[in-house]
């Protein structure tokens, strides 16, 4: 018999960050959910206390000789965190992986099929590998088993109808004037004056793709001796030859509409050898396989009769069946993982763990319904329940309440953010949350409101045939100076429909997604968004000396963490590891620096306050301005000076908003704006996203949130379902009219 305390994960005495030193016991082989409003301290219990000691306590597992290598991993501020299995994260982090990572790949599921083809393929060919696309013997040799080839876009870099003095090339670098520009009109012998379509073709040869040759030209009134190609080869292997994603964010912005990729014209995107292509199994060959939507492919699968086969077919239905059963039948196994959402991300991960053997392992997931239409969640529930009943523990963060339904036992912590939470405001089950009176359960209890007074709109933008993706020829108009709602089932189209073809033809639209923000390790709220300008200038006259001083890159800085706070150590076979600067403590400035003050603090005092204590301190209007506008998007809890990379998706995305929000006249696109956000939050989101609207924007968002879609003006509705089976516009129209279309999924679950 277990002793009782072994059926409980028990942690006392919790102190990271604003954690009122918190106990509580998690029962084991359960489901608990963490809820909360944002900023209450759930990550801080569940990923700053439980998973950093089950990393640390992993660490310990090594010998003392491996140990001697590693740097220590501090303990989480805790007395004790008892009875703690092996943790896994499964989290929305993308996949990535390049090109030669795809949802087959990465499931594990594309293996199987190889080994099916090598079993009874006809005709044989070989061993597993060689159908494979990431093994030379297996790879098309002439795109080495990418499928396509990258070009440049030639109707968009050249206007053959001018001259080269007109602004005939179009490709960045070549702007009128600019240097490049002007090494092209000296170096070659060609008519600055001439239509490019009057060029003979010699003559276009040598501009496009003149051999690289050294001349001497001159530049701002001096001989300079430089190399010259022409202008597509420069392209290309400036550009197209090395990998754009090492690239900054505005080059890569500024080079993609000019590159254009197109199927590889051995194996037409195929990206196997041909011997490998000729294999095939009732008339289809892996590649066709692999392109069939996973609901599909199931039953093509099923089809295969052969019993030497049977155990090979067995194994992979029951792989694709899991697919199916967290919404991903619309995916299909050549789907590159790069392309894949946060949200699918997690799916896919969470997929991989189904399959596995692993037991009695602390499974956290932090807000796994991301992505996911109402119609589906019941589907994630099922995956939890699974995980729970192979003996795993389960731990949750999440907010939607058909997710903590399910709950064997919630956790919900508050009862505000930052240093107004840090304590665990109910404890138990479902029913008595509703009782509890916290803020979770009193808004899980409020009636949904749809909005009837609907504002007109100003006009509207047209998208007209679109047919990218699964996109079945869809006209449809987004109406402006309104609060439209673009939702539908996951894979039903709506990213597609908005990020991708709405966006392409309105690029001055302002997007606020979810991706990282900042672009160096020393990015914070204050640099982001333009307040420690201020603040430097401040500390500066207060003092006398120069604002230069209280910069991160200046030489006020710590010298040894260069004004990180912290030292980061590359470790070959681990993650690298942060720990805080030995120097100055995490404070990030010189001991001079920290002595000035600004009304009794110090930069680094500034540094580590919140929003809100920010805007008790300052006065400076510009200042309280950019705090307040986050204070707004519910940010009041985090520090001015931490690090953007610990923001999770749905903080970067409101820090992105709050420094947007002061525009007019503009259209705004959001996907899926309320993730991590607790239902008591999304009112402020929906004051803002209002606010946005009545000064003369026009507000486009892609959500599933209820309450969302409730107060739209407008409601685009994709589907019916996803993928090949969706790619339609169901409904358009009103809240109060999509509730009495039978067709639409979205507005059952409204009424
Ligand atoms: P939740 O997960 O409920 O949204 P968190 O646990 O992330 O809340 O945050 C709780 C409090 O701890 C907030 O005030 C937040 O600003 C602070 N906090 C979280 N992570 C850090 C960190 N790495 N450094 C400093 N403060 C942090
Ligand atoms: P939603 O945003 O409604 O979840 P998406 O627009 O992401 O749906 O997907 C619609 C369809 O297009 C799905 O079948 C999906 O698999 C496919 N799709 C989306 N992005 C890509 C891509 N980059 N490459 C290939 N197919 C894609
Ligand atoms: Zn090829
Ligand atoms: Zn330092």
């Amino acid at each position: 018999m277990n002793k009782p305390n072994q059926e409980y994960i028990v942690i006392s005495g919790a102190r990271e960050n604003n954690l009122k030193n918190v106990s509580l016991r998690i029962p084991k082989r359960k489901i608990t959910i963490f809820t909360g409003v944002s900023g209450s301290g759930k990550s801080s219990i569940v990923f700053d206390t439980i998973a950093a000691e089950s990393t640390r306590l992993l660490n310990e597992n090594f010998s003392m000789f491996v140990r001697n290598f590693l740097p220590r991993v501090p303990q989480p501020d805790t007395d004790a965190i008892e009875n703690l299995s092996m943790a896994v994260i499964v989290d929305q982090k993308r996949l990535g992986g390049g090109s030669h990572s795809t949802m087959g790949t990465i499931t594990d599921i594309s293996p199987i099929l190889r080994l099916l083809f090598s079993r009874v393929g006809q005709p044989h060919i070989g061993e597993a590998h060689m159908f494979s696309f990431n093994d030379p013997q297996g790879m098309c040799p002439e795109c080495s088993g990418i499928g396509r080839r990258l070009g440049v876009d030639m109707s968009k870099a050249l206007d053959m109808s001018k001259s080269l003095n007109e602004g005939a090339i179009m490709l960045p670098d070549y702007a009128l004037s600019s240097f490049d520009w002007n090494m092209i009109v000296q170096s070659r012998p060609f008519d600055p004056d001439k239509k490019l379509s009057d060029y003979s073709e010699e003559e276009l040869a040598q501009l496009l793709y003149g051999k690289a040759r050294k001349i001497e030209v001159q530049f701002g009134g001096k001989a300079v001796n430089i190399t010259v190609e022409g202008i597509i080869e420069k392209f290309t292997n400036k550009y197209i030859r090395r990998d754009l994603k090492t690239m900054s964010e505005r080059t890569q912005r500024a080079v993609a509409p000019f590159i254009t990729e197109w199927p590889c014209s051995s194996c037409h995107g195929a990206r196997l050898s041909q011997a490998a292509l000729s294999c095939k199994i009732n008339g289809l060959n892996i590649a066709e396989l692999s392109s069939i939507e996973v609901g599909q492919l199931i039953r093509v699968i099923r089809e295969i009769d052969d019993a030497i086969a049977a155990p090979v077919v067995k194994l992979l239905l029951e792989r694709l069946q899991h697919l199916v059963d967290i919404g991903l039948d619309y995916l299909t196994l050549d789907r590159e993982t790069d392309t894949l959402s946060g949200g699918e991300s997690q799916r896919v991960k969470m997929v991989k763990h189904l399959s596995g053997s692993l037991v009695d392992v602390t499974y956290i997931f932090d807000e796994p319904s991301v992505g996911l239409h109402p119609r589906d969640v019941h589907r994630l529930n099922e995956l939890l329940l699974k995980l729970r009943d192979k003996g795993n523990t389960v731990i949750v963060v999440e907010h939607d309440p058909d997710v903590i339904k399910v709950a064997d036992h919630i956790v919900d912590v508050g009862p505000h953010a930052g240093s107004h939470g840090g304590t665990i405001v109910y404890e138990g089950d479902f029913q008595g949350l509703l009782e509890a009176g916290t803020l979770t359960g009193t808004h899980m209890k409020r009636p949904l409101h749809l909005k009837s007074d609907c504002r007109q709109p100003s006009g509207k933008l047209p998208i007209r045939n679109a047919e990218l993706h699964n996109l079945q020829n869809v006209n449809v108009d987004i109406p402006t100076g309104v609060l439209t709602v673009v939702t539908g089932v996951a894979g039903s189209g709506k990213s597609t429909l908005i990020n991708d073809v709405f966006l392409s033809q309105h690029p001055d639209a302002i997007v606020i997604d979810q991706s990282a923000v900042g672009v160096s390790t020393r990015s914070n709220p204050a640099t982001y968004t333009g307040i420690m300008d201020d603040v430097r200038k401040a500390f500066a006259s207060a003092n006398k000396v120069s604002p230069g001083l209280f910069s991160f890159n200046s030489k006020g800085a710590c010298e040894n963490c260069q004004g990180l706070g912290v030292v980061y150590t590359e470790l070959a076979f681990l993650e690298s590891v942060k720990l805080p600067c030995e120097v100055c403590g995490g404070r990030r400035f010189k001991e001079e620096v920290l002595s000035y003050k600004l009304n009794g603090k110090s930069i680094a005092d500034v540094l580590e306050m919140t929003v809100e204590q920010a805007l008790d301190f300052f006065q400076l209007k510009e200042v309280v301005r950019k705090l307040q506008a986050m204070s707004d998007v519910g940010l009041n809890y985090i520090t001015l000076g931490q690090p953007l990379s610990t923001l999770s998706g749905g903080e970067c995305q409101r820090i992105k908003l709050a420094s947007e929000l002061h525009k007019k006249g503009s259209i705004y696109v959001m996907d899926e704006p309320t993730t991590g956000l607790h239902m008591s939050d999304i009112g402020h989101l929906l004051e803002i996203m209002n606010r946005l609207v009545d000064t003369g924007n026009t507000v486009i968002v892609i959500e599933h949130n209820l309450d969302v879609i409730g107060q739209a003006d407008w409601i685009i509705d994709m589907g019916p379902d996803g993928g090949s089976k969706g790619g339609q516009v169901v409904f358009e129209g009103t809240p109060s009219q999509i509730i009495q279309v039978e067709q639409s999924i979205t507005g059952r679950y409204l009424i």
